[in-house]
Order: structure tokens, then C-alpha cells, then sequence
């Protein structure tokens, strides 16, 4: 359930154009305050009621909530406000692994979820933060060759400069999902869509 309120929704202004992505949390809440509307697959448009009435005949993507069960939205449109939302990445492991396309920033390897690290660029352990500049993926050898060292002592760099990315980036490099392998029953959801702490 909670997994399902953090898929991200698709928000269009009210020219239908692309502007934002939020969380299925946000895009129902919108909806319920009558500030936009769900999009189907075929361009129909519906608001809270029509969503709600649809929304009893399905079974799956379905967010159940104390009084009735919701289909979570795929893609909303703003009613009124043509506003860019502010484009904010949370900063999270989720986001980390799509913005570095899972490859090793060292090695340059494309390696699935579980052989990828977050390393520092700058060692924790030598000041560095927990932020969308000084973090990147890393395979567990580069990361263990790298070690508490500084890029410029290992002459090992980032292949691209980290920084925060921005939301549209995200939206266009969908999460490679690992067909609900095993692991998804043993690591929490929260481990990946928690914000890091700076
Ligand atoms: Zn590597």
C-alpha cells in the first residue's frame, strides 16, 4: 500500500503539458480538493466522485482507504494553477539508483540493485556529506578500491559530476523494476524512499 502511494503520477497543467511528477499520495490528494483530475489511458478525465465510482470495479493499483478502495492515478491534470510546482527531488536511494541509471560511476558497469553501493565522493569519514553531490553509485569492488580515500589520492573520479537531477530526468527513465523478485519481501520500502539524512 504504501509502495503504491509513492508511485509517481505524471502532473499536467492544464494545457495537458508535462510540468511535475509527485507521489500517488499528493495526486489523490489533489484530486480530492478539486484542484485536478485523473487521466486515463484514453484522454477521459475524471474527478474525485467518477474516479471513486471507477475505482470499485478494479483489483489491482488500488489504494484502500478506510471508506472505499481508490485506483491510484497514473496521470493527473491541474484544474486552475498552471504554476510550475517546485521541482524538488527527494533526495533517497530510489532517486540515487535512477539518476545514475544503475552504472558504476567509476567502472562504468550497468550491474542490477543489490551488487550497486552509494559511495561518497568525499569519505564521510574525510567531511563529506550525504547529498546529491557527493554521492554516487559504485560497484562493490571500485567502492572497496576506493576505500576512505579522496578522488584526487586514488585518481578515481565520477564519470559524470553527481548532482541533484532534475524531476524530468526521473520521469523519462522509468524505475528498472525487478519483476517482484525476492528481495522486495525482505528489504523495506522505506529503505528506498526514505529521505538520507545530510
Ligand atoms: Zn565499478
Amino acid at each position: 500500500m504504501s509502495q503504491i502511494l509513492n508511485r509517481n503520477v505524471l502532473v499536467l497543467n492544464k494545457h495537458w503539458m508535462a510540468i511535475h511528477v509527485c507521489s500517488v499520495r499528493r495526486a489523490l490528494s489533489l484530486v480530492y480538493q478539486d484542484l485536478a483530475s485523473v487521466v486515463t489511458e484514453d484522454y477521459e478525465v475524471f474527478d474525485f466522485d467518477t474516479w471513486k465510482d471507477l475505482s470499485r470495479f478494479a483489483d489491482t493499483g488500488v489504494v484502500y482507504t478506510p471508506q472505499y478502495p481508490l485506483l491510484a492515478p497514473e496521470v493527473i491534470l491541474l484544474r486552475r494553477c498552471n504554476k510550475l510546482p517546485k521541482h524538488y527531488v527527494k533526495f533517497n536511494r530510489r532517486n540515487i539508483y535512477q539518476r545514475d541509471n544503475f552504472t558504476c560511476q567509476y567502472c562504468g558497469k550497468v550491474l542490477p540493485r543489490n551488487e550497486l553501493t552509494i559511495d561518497h565522493v568525499i569519505p564521510r569519514s574525510r567531511g563529506g556529506k550525504s547529498n546529491w553531490q557527493n554521492v554516487v553509485l559504485a560497484c562493490i569492488q571500485c567502492n572497496a578500491d576506493k576505500g576512505d580515500r579522496l578522488p584526487k589520492e586514488c585518481a578515481m573520479n565520477p564519470m559524470r559530476e553527481p548532482r541533484e537531477p532534475h524531476w524530468s530526468m526521473l520521469m523519462y527513465r522509468p524505475l528498472i523494476e525487478e519483476d517482484h523478485t525476492l528481495w522486495r519481501k525482505f528489504v523495506d520500502v522505506a529503505y528506498w524512499n526514505v529521505t538520507l539524512e545530510e
